[in-house]
């Protein structure tokens, strides 16, 4: 898929690392903006990408001797180039078991030390080097700067220490050199395809805007009973911002306010809130609320409740709170088989609301074959959000070779969605972000999917698809199947 691999290497120490461990073109360049500057006219007129390794010089006390820098930007006198292909770079060194740090890079004209030094880690640079600025090649190519940390801001270049750390540093930069290969073969030109509809749901949407509300009405702290939304990127933004999660009530101080998550609670968890004193704004999503009125109705009916869904998942524990002792939890059809049921004609089904519309369709098939006066809930518990991600990812996987699913491990829905790709045989990867993204998953995948689960925010699915973009020239076409424009209402608290 892309052409020839350039690795260019300022002294010949680093060079022969990289001869020894990676086959590629391999350029030294010598030491210093001049001598990069004149071989840069070389990398300019090849095809390929480009990559820097050699040693530098950390800027920040955290990067210690021996720590790979990965470029997310270069910084020189000529002014700052992003490279934002840079965490694909980066996954593939840490699957190698390598310290990596993910930062911008100086590049300077002359030695840094002391103060300046401090200065340039302040900013937020890792490591500082005297060629990558004046080596990159254009626009168009990807290019890689993955340097090696030899002297620190506690230790200078020149110090009786300096000998075993060139020789840690010399033995890091062997054994990361490979991972350049995984990028290149990773890097050319490609199409990206976007699912929609993707990303935030209505009742997701609801859900983080009532923790906004609270934190802008009440100030922080406001506690969140469970994570508010199951996404690491959504729960961090808003711990940031003063809310406070808490895995049970009995964390929350008393009289405290406390939100209840998207997924909902069950009775009990109420009854303990007031029992507390704490003030309580609910954003369990409404059409999770429908599912829970549907099992206190056929509870009341006399009905054994079917809940197809996942033990220990927070939407059916609190489902089955609202009727635990008609709810029979099934998980898979051979589960049906062991449930014991008191009337065989008074018997219902409800479902999660995040599953596999397939999966569930099947075993509640499987479940009438065996019980016919099964009756349903009055129309689909299976949300609209979720339906209508995987019909989108489902017509993606089919025109692509292969899918990134944002959206975090204990996200259902979007685990469900990478399930709904394999089953279309395409290969499936969800990934919290871009820095999850293995440059072997993207070796020969021409045309690649992309789509987001409904508790995973629509800026992850830009930075991935501008890491897609430091990879080489992307072409990204939107695959529409439906539009939505459903919104909930905000309850009264937070109005
Ligand atoms: S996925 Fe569906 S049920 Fe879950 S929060 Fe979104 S709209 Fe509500």
């Amino acid at each position: 898929m892309s052409a020839q691999l350039t690795v260019v290497a300022p002294m010949a120490l680093e060079a022969a690392a990289v001869r020894r461990h990676l086959d590629a073109r391999v350029l030294r360049c010598g030491v210093g903006p001049e001598r990069a500057a004149r071989l840069r006219a070389d990398l300019v007129s090849a095809d390929g990408p480009v990559a820097v390794a050699g040693f530098a010089g950390a800027t920040r006390d955290d990067v210690r001797c021996g720590d790979v820098v990965v470029a997310t930007e270069v910084r020189g006198p000529d002014g700052t180039r992003s490279l934002p292909g840079a965490a694909v770079l980066a996954k593939a060194l840490r699957l190698r078991g390598l310290s990596v740090h993910l930062a911008p890079v100086a590049s300077s004209p002359e030695v840094v030390k002391g103060a300046r030094r401090a200065a340039l880690g302040a900013e937020g640079v890792a490591a500082v080097d005297m060629e990558s600025s004046w080596l990159h090649p254009g626009d168009d190519r990807p290019f890689a700067v993955l340097r090696v940390a030899l002297d620190t801001p506690g230790r200078e270049v020149v110090s009786p220490q300096t000998l075993p750390g060139a020789l840690r540093a010399y033995g890091t930069l062997a054994r990361a050199v490979p991972a350049l290969a995984e990028w290149a073969a990773a890097t050319g030109k490609r199409r990206v395809l976007l699912a929609g509809p993707r990303s935030f749901c209505a009742g997701v949407e609801r859900a983080i805007e009532i923790v906004e509300q609270a934190l802008a009405k009440h100030g922080p702290p406001v506690y969140v009973r469970k994570q508010i939304v199951h996404n690491v990127h959504v729960v961090s933004d808003l711990a940031a911002r003063g809310a406070v999660f808490v895995d049970e009530l009995d964390e929350v101080p008393e009289g405290a306010l406390v939100v209840f998550s998207a997924h909902g609670v069950s009775p009990q968890v109420r009854e303990q809130a007031v029992q507390r004193g704490l003030r309580v704004i609910d954003a369990t999503c409404p059409l999770v609320s429908k599912v829970h009125a549907e099992a206190r109705r056929f509870a009341a009916a006399g009905k054994t409740i079917f809940l197809i869904g996942h033990a220990g998942h927070e939407e059916v524990e609190g489902t089955t709170g609202h009727a635990p002792q008609a709810i029979r939890l099934i998980e898979r059809p051979e589960d049906i088989a062991g449930v014991e049921v008191d009337d065989p004609d008074k018997v219902a089904f409800l479902t999660q609301t995040t599953l596999s519309v397939d999966e569930a369709y099947s075993i509640a098939g499987a479940l009438r074959e065996r019980y016919p006066a099964l009756t349903g809930p009055s129309s689909d518990d299976i949300c609209y959000a979720t339906q209508n991600r995987q019909d989108a990812v489902k017509a993606v996987a089919r025109a692509s070779d292969a899918v990134l699913v944002v959206g975090s491990r204990n996200s259902s829905n979007s685990c469900r969605l990478v399930e709904v790709v394999q089953g279309e045989g395409t290969p499936a990867y969800l990934i919290d972000d871009e820095a999850d993204i293995d440059p072997l998953w993207l070796i020969g995948a021409h045309t690649l999917g992309v789509t987001a689960g409904a508790s995973a925010p629509e800026s992850l699915v830009q930075r991935v698809v501008d890491a897609l973009a430091g990879l080489g020239p992307i072409e990204v076409a939107e695959h529409t199947t439906t539009t939505e424009s459903i919104r909930f209402n905000l309850p009264k608290e937070v109005r």
